[in-house]
């Protein structure tokens, strides 16, 4: 097969960000918050387990603690004790705390803006950075998780695995104001429709766009 110019792949993954828009007009961030302080939580607890046993979770959490002082006020334990379910929780209850800390102490406990202040705070990777500033700040970001990095290579859009390296090579192929749409058709399309390991492809519609449709 021929060698995609990058005008041809920046067209097709357009046409492909349309195409996932239409078929997924619902597509949005799949962790309940109301804040930016409840987001970056809720990413912290989701390491690892599903959004609905997160969105479970945090429904009663966030009424319990609203602001990061509410996670000092009782007992490491008790904290732990409050997001079991999700698992790892000694060490989810671990970097909720020293994150809170961080934030009281550097940022009046408020939520960072910048990626690069975010991801100096515990548990906080790029990946939650970017989510929390694109669906809070509606700051561009690609947000590279496990369907992103799946499906990117599927799409023949990166060929690789390093979290980093897809990030900046999609962010190069899409203009700024496609990237946090990006996000959302992706992940959406990864839960429904390119599920790991069994991909619909038959009632794919970006099946004429992807060069894995035929092998799967
Ligand atoms: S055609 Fe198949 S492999 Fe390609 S994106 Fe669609 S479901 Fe995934």
């Amino acid at each position: 097969m021929a060698r995609e110019s990058r005008t041809a792949r920046r067209a097709r993954l357009e046409e492909i960000i349309k195409r996932l828009g239409a078929a997924y007009p619902d597509a949005k961030v799949g962790l309940d918050h109301t804040t930016p302080f409840e987001l970056l939580i809720a990413t912290i607890l989701s390491a690892q387990c599903t959004d609905e046993r997160v969105n479970i979770v945090t429904k009663t959490l966030f009424t319990k603690y609203r602001v990061p002082e509410d996670y000092f006020r009782v007992p490491v334990e008790e904290v732990e004790a409050d997001i079991r379910s999700t698992g790892f929780y000694r060490n989810k209850a671990k970097n909720i705390r020293a994150c809170c800390e961080q934030l009281i102490k550097r940022f009046d406990g408020n939520v960072p803006q910048t990626l690069d202040e975010l991801v100096t705070l515990p548990g906080v990777g790029r990946k939650t950075a970017n989510c929390v500033l694109s669906n809070c700040f509606n700051i561009p970001g690609v947000t590279v998780d496990t369907h992103v990095t799946r499906i990117a290579n599927l799409l023949g859009l990166v060929d690789t695995q390093d979290a980093v390296k897809i990030e900046h090579a999609l962010m190069e192929i899409m203009d700024e104001h496609l990237w946090n749409t990006f996000n959302h058709v992706i992940i959406t399309h990864g839960r429904r429709t390119c599920i790991a390991r069994r991909p619909q492809c038959n009632s794919c519609v970006i099946n004429d766009l992807c060069p894995s449709a035929q092998n799967i």
